[in-house]
């Protein structure tokens, strides 16, 4: 089951990269929602959080921390979102895991 991102991944769609080492690849969204909005996925393939093992949670944290390295890169570490959409109910389009990292302007309170 291949999924748009596994594509991207792979090199046979293109996208704007904006990280990308041995297992971490991040890339502009599409349809950004806001001035700053990227996706950052591990290369290896995931559906979504949820099906995420124990042992493959230090790549969660490896993530973690491009996103923080990102914020300072693309100017927003002091205003960010930084989520994942997990499964159908929460609105997950792409079923490759990945964490939308959205800012650059004021973001209307959740929760
Ligand atoms: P989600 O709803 O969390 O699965 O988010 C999927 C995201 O992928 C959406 O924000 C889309 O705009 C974005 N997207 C879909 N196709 C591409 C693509 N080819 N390149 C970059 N972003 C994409």
């Amino acid at each position: 089951m291949s999924t748009i991102f596994a594509k991207i991944i792979e090199g046979k769609l293109p996208s704007q990269k904006v990280f990308e080492n041995e297992r971490i690849l991040a890339i502009k969204d599409i349809h950004p929602v806001a001035p700053i909005h990227i996706l950052i996925m591990p290369k290896k393939e995931f559906p979504d959080f949820q099906s995420v093992p124990a042992e493959d949670m230090p790549l969660i944290t490896e993530i973690l921390q491009v996103a923080q390295q990102l914020a300072e890169e693309f100017d927003i570490a002091d205003g960010y979102r930084l989520l994942t959409n997990n499964g159908y109910n929460a609105g997950q389009m792409v079923f490759h895991l990945h964490f939308h990292l959205i800012g650059g302007r004021r973001l209307a309170h959740i929760g």
